[in-house]
């Protein structure tokens, strides 16, 4: 970005990379991710390593050890890329309806904690807050229905309809056309570190990623990014009720 200096630091985060706080004045977005960020990546993580695959063995009469031999490769090669999130590609690869299976499951969609306390802080305050989801829009609508996420946002994007996922600068480029927002007045929170890099490569100044994103798996010590482990440490400095 070149004027670096110039950016108002809205962060304030300790050596080991975890944030301290957050300087809400010189905020006014907040873009925030869905799985891995507001909802636990436990489901997605169960239902792409077990259910979809476990349920692709039982339709071809297979191992899952097979299944799982065949949708592996597929995984890593569209990882990243908009196939990966989309459920018509997965239902076209499997030949059964992946979103029906996935709303099968729905009971097992959860929110990570403190994410609720946090959406009520924010939507108390001056701060415009904006869902960004890689989901597929029929994920988005099983997420939804499953639990009152829209309540607490200004507005939803899936990046679906950009036809360009978070990691790519087209995305940015299509939320900035139908949402103005100014990057040096953004925070953007997000678990994975591709997309944050991709934000912090579009000049969005105040991104944060998650130690814990799938509550299955143990929080991560090392990340790119300023991390939290709960909404809770970011609560100073915003309204306590909404
Ligand atoms: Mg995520």
């Amino acid at each position: 970005m070149g004027c670096e200096g110039n950016i108002a630091r809205a962060l304030s985060v300790d050596p080991d990379g975890s944030v301290l706080g957050v300087d809400w004045s010189k905020i006014e977005t907040v873009l925030l991710d869905m799985d891995g960020t507001l909802l636990d990546l436990r489901f997605d993580t169960e239902f792409w390593t077990r259910t979809l695959p476990a349920h692709y063995a039982d339709e071809q009469g297979i191992s899952v050890a097979d299944a799982s031999a065949y949708l592996d490769p597929i995984h890593r090669r569209e990882h990243g890329h908009l196939n990966w999130y989309c459920l018509d590609f997965w239902s076209e690869t499997v030949g059964f309806d992946v979103a029906a299976l996935k709303r099968e499951h729905r009971a097992s969609i959860s929110w990570r904690p403190e994410a609720v306390n946090f959406l009520r802080r924010l939507q108390a305050s001056h701060c415009r807050v904006v869902l960004v989801t890689n989901a597929h829009p029929e994920t988005l609508a099983i997420k939804l229905e499953q639990l009152a996420l829209a309540d607490w946002m200004d507005e939803i994007h899936s990046s679906h309809s950009f036809k360009a996922p978070k990691e790519y600068q087209a995305f940015w480029e299509g939320l900035q056309r139908v949402s103005p927002f100014d990057p040096q007045q953004t925070l953007f929170i997000d678990d994975s570190e591709s997309v944050l890099g991709s934000a912090a490569q579009y000049g969005i100044s105040h991104l944060v990623t998650l130690r814990q994103p799938d509550s299955g798996q143990p929080p991560r010590t090392r990340t790119g990014y300023p991390a939290i482990l709960h909404f809770s440490e970011l609560f100073q400095g915003l309204p306590a009720d909404g």
